[in-house]
């Protein structure tokens, strides 16, 4: 399969061949003929998968030279914010199409200037995004599609009132993509609400990481873990790991401890301000430190290519999030390890998460560190999500027109058919639209 077989546009064929990205990734196969042929869709693929030019490539397609249609891509978080934005404007680069990205944490006037200057993109976080549009400084009638990425983490994080609030601000024409990681049931709910027909598709089993990952636990007394984690950085010669922790004040101690060790580790949680999150960032990247230690809020969405190794210095308590964590490594088929710390007190999160992936860990002690306080064994129980439950949600409701949780049920077989004109510009405000 290549990319020219999909239909893309010899441009972004083009700005494909230039990144280096030579055939398409299982989700890339499935969604650009779905969307390009205007199909609502439901896709189950994790991070690491290529679900960012997925959607992204078929709709820039469809922007190309229609300067008074614009997309709209809701991400949980900035860093992905940035990320995908930065991913669209390589895609977009023999186009003539603007991509934008907007989120919280930083002051709207920069904002508003690149909006300003023509929109074809948008990527926003749902609250920025819904300032701008109390502000008037952008509406949503010209969207006419819109990418719900990380659905599943947007739920966790609490925007399901804002995704409600953005569903009543959005044409009813649109095509809408929704991409999640996990099928929790509030997720089933959202897609249910807010795609109609859609076609369903899943890159990788669901709830399943890609299957290069080298997964296992090692069972040790929570006391020395940190002890453990220096022993296996030092005996493995292990670099360029991701540590996941369970707390900001946990994440602070660990760096403490391992730079008293002389690791070159930092520290990335919520209460790091935006710009010491991305020095972070940039001196993992080129390497200047070993470890990122961080929390799952502080994690989402970075991109951080080739990860060998995500180590798990403290489970999560939602399953999903072990999922979250270990899609971080092993991405674009690349092996990789995820291993996982756990203390008897940890127990139940691990049966939950051998519950979510239908399989057990392999645990494996390390000699010098046994536990006194052993692991009970577990065996996983079936999963409580079965994939039938997602045809359900899309399929097997009656075939009545789409619904909009905040919307009249009416208004999309009403007068705005699917595929009609819109109304205005994707943003308005001092009579500055799109710019183009
Ligand atoms: P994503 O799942 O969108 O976060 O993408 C994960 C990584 O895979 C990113 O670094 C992309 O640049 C890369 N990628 C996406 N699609 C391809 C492809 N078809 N070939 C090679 N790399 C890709």
């Amino acid at each position: 399969m290549s990319f020219s077989s999909l239909g893309l546009l010899p441009a972004l064929q083009q700005a494909l061949h230039e990144l280096g990205y030579r055939q398409p990734t299982p989700i890339q196969t499935q969604a650009i003929p779905a969307i390009l042929a205007g199909r609502d869709l439901l896709a189950s693929a994790a991070t690491g998968s290529g679900k960012t030019a997925a959607f992204a490539l078929p709709l820039l397609q469809r922007l190309a030279g229609q300067h008074e249609r614009a997309a709209l891509v809701l991400v949980p978080t900035r860093e992905l914010a940035e990320q995908v934005a930065t991913a669209c404007q390589a895609y977009a680069r023999h186009l003539d199409l603007a991509c934008v990205a907007v989120y919280g944490g930083v002051p709207l006037a920069g904002q508003i200037e690149a909006l300003n200057a023509g929109c074809d993109l948008l990527v926003a976080t749902p609250g920025r995004l819904l300032d701008l549009l109390a502000n008037e400084i952008l509406d949503l009638s010209a969207i006419d599609h819109v990418v719900l990425d990380e659905a599943d983490r947007m739920l966790a994080l609490g925007f399901a009132r804002e995704l409600a609030a953005i569903a009543a601000a959005l044409p009813e024409r649109c095509q809408r993509l929704l991409f999640s990681a996990t099928f929790p049931p509030a997720t089933r709910r959202l897609a249910d609400d807010w795609l109609y027909e859609a076609q369903e598709i899943s890159a990788t089993p669901r709830n399943r990481p890609a299957p290069k990952i080298k997964q296992w636990a090692v069972p040790v007394d929570k006391k020395r873990k940190p002890g453990l984690l220096l022993f296996m950085l030092r005996d493995r010669g292990w670099r360029q790991a991701l540590v996941f922790v369970k707390s900001r004040k946990g994440a602070d101690e660990l760096v403490a401890y391992l730079r008293g060790k002389e690791i070159a580790a930092d520290a990335l949680h919520g209460e790091r301000d935006q710009e010491e999150r991305r020095q972070v960032l940039a001196a993992f990247r080129e390497r200047r430190i070993d470890l990122l230690v961080a929390t799952d809020v502080a994690a989402r969405g970075l991109d951080i290519d080739e990860l060998p190794l995500v180590i798990n210095f403290d489970l999560p308590v939602a399953a999903e999030d072990y999922v979250h964590r270990i899609g971080r490594t092993g991405r674009a088929g690349a092996a990789g390890i995820a291993v996982s710390l756990v203390c008897a007190d940890e127990a139940a999160q691990l049966a939950g998460i051998e519950r979510l992936l239908q399989k057990r860990l392999s645990r494996e002690e390390e000699p010098g560190f046994e536990p006194r306080h052993q692991l009970p064994p577990a065996s996983p129980a079936p999963s409580t999500t079965p994939h039938s439950a997602i045809k359900k949600a899309i399929h097997g409701r009656p075939a009545s027109p789409a619904k909009n949780p905040s919307q009249p049920k009416t208004a999309r077989s009403g007068s705005s058919p699917r595929n009609g004109k819109p109304t205005g510009a994707a943003h308005s405000g001092g009579g500055h639209k799109r710019g183009r």
